[in-house]
This record gives structure tokens, sequence and C-alpha cells, in this order.
């Protein structure tokens, strides 16, 4: 993709948008969003690049899931744009899956694992001809790909955390998007389960789709993303992995929350 365009700052420090690229899978023009009278996120501009694995990294409460939420249009944003594909979100919501933070969903609701995953075929139902069997299959296919078929039938409640996470990622499958938001997939997961829903996503970019992951854990940053957002309600840095998830950048980013020798070895890490 295009390199990042230069903004332009006004005399009155105004931050005009740079110009969209069309060839951004998303694409956040100063967004500000606020929950009270404190914005959670300021000012943000982020482009996102199509076809790649991108990572929004940043501390505790520094706003990677208001961002997240505030791209998907479900939360208003005080001011800012937000395209999709050069499209206004609103218009394009039908191309982005979204599988939201495990925690902040109640696995309670007496669902099965195969209503879940029918859920994301929903806006899909005119294509399937509102055909049950179509709509299972489907949702039985997208199981597979997480390895989840054979728990079609169990209570969503009953799962282990790994296997909720591998049923949400099946209902964004089943979504057939474009644009995959996730907030924390990994987190409280096992080893197999991280491997598994890694491969899934990878093959989702080998589709030409574009992934965009809140990632928790900044030891694996280089080794499974080709790009990098970094926010502490400011944007602090976004670019290629390799260029761009340095330790200043961990520095400016986590400030004192980082010990040194961390900050040195996770920037190293995985270079090659
Ligand atoms: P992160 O995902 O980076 O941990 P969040 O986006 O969840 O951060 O939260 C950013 C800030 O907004 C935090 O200070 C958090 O307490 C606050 N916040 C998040 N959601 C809400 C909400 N629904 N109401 C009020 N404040 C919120
Ligand atoms: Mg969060």
């Amino acid at each position: 993709m295009a390199p990042f365009e230069p903004e332009i700052v006004t005399t009155d420090g105004q931050l005009l948008p740079a110009a969209v690229p069309a060839d951004a899978a998303l694409s956040i023009r100063s967004a500000t969003v606020s929950y009270g009278d404190k914005p959670a996120v300021f000012s943000v501009d982020a482009t996102f690049p199509s076809g790649a694995m991108s990572a929004i990294v940043g501390p505790n409460g520094a706003g990677k899931s208001t961002l997240l939420k505030a791209a998907l249009g479900v939360i208003p944003r005080v001011s800012g744009d937000v395209f999709v594909f050069g499209e206004p979100v609103e218009k394009a919501r039908d191309r982005i899956a979204y599988v939201p933070q495990r925690a902040s969903v109640d696995w309670d609701f007496p669902t099965t694992v195969l209503d879940v995953v029918q859920m994301g075929l929903y806006p899909r139902l005119g294509l399937l001809g509102r055909l049950g069997g179509a709509m299972r299959k489907e949702a039985l296919f997208c199981l597979d790909r997480v390895g989840m078929a054979d728990f079609a039938n169990r209570q969503i409640g009953q799962l282990s955390g790994g296997q909720q996470q591998r049923v949400f990622l099946a209902r964004a499958l089943a979504q057939d998007a474009d644009l995959y938001l996730l907030d924390e997939p990994f987190a409280g997961v096992d080893a197999a389960t991280e491997r598994a829903i890694i491969d899934v996503l990878h093959s989702l970019k080998a589709d030409g789709k574009a992934v965009v992951a809140v990632h928790h854990d900044l030891a694996t940053v280089r080794e499974y993303f080709d790009h990098v957002f970094m926010i502490n309600v400011r944007r602090m840095a976004e670019g290629p992995v390799d260029i761009t998830f340095t330790t200043a950048a961990l520095q400016s980013t986590y400030g004192g929350r980082l010990a040194a020798t961390h900050l040195s070895e996770l920037a190293l890490s995985g270079a090659g």
C-alpha cells in the first residue's frame, strides 16, 4: 500500500485529515471518543492496510477497545470519520466482522454453539435463501475451520475460554467479511487454541482479507503481525512492525510501565 500520507497541521493547531488511501482496509481520521468529559481516544488517525495482519497495542485503559468499537461505528464519535475500503463505515458495515473481548460477553445466555455461529449468517440470509439446511451446513463448515465442529450442539456457556473464543471466530468467519476486527483474541486461551486462531487469521490474510486485532502480548507482535498501531489515548506510533515496533515507541506508549530491559528485549526479539 501507499506510504502514509503526510498530515497537514493548520496554524490553529488543527490536524487536517490526510487523504484516505483507497487501498486501506480501515482508515480512521481525527477520531475522538469520550464516555464522559475525558476522551478515551483523542484525535486519532490510523490506517490499517488491506491484505495484512495489524495489531493494536497499548497499555490497559489506552482506548484500544474503544478504538475498535468506534471503527465499527457502534459507539458514537465526538468527532472524526471512519472509512472502510474507502467508504464511510456506515455504508460498509456488512463488510466487517467483529470478535469482542471475551470478558465482555455474557456466557450464561442459553444458546448452542451452532446458534452462535448462525447469528453470523443472518446478514447473508437472502443469499442463503433462508434455507435452514444451507445455514446449518455453512455454520458447521465455519466451526470445522476452527476445530469446533464436534461441539455444535453444546451450550456456549459450557465451553472453556479457548473454545468460546474459537466459536466467536467461527461466527466472524460465517459473516464472510472483508475486514476482521478482533479484541484480544488470544487472551486467556491455551497454546493450542492460540495456534489454531493464528492459523485461521493467517489464512484470512492469504485470502486477501484485512485483520486488525487488539493484541496484549508484546512478545508475539513481531511474529504474528505485519503492521502495528500503538495507542495511549493518542496515536503513539504506526507502521510496518519491523520499523515501528521499537524500544522508543514502546517507551512512549507504555511510559514507565515496562522495565527498560524488558523493553529492549521485546523490540529486538523475533527481529530475525
Ligand atoms: P483498553 O481496551 O485499551 O484497555 P478501553 O477502550 O476499554 O481501553 O477503555 C479506555 C478508557 O475508557 C478507560 O479509561 C476506560 O475506563 C474507559 N471506558 C471504557 N468503556 C467505558 C464505558 N462504557 N463507560 C465509561 N468509561 C469507559
Ligand atoms: Mg480492551
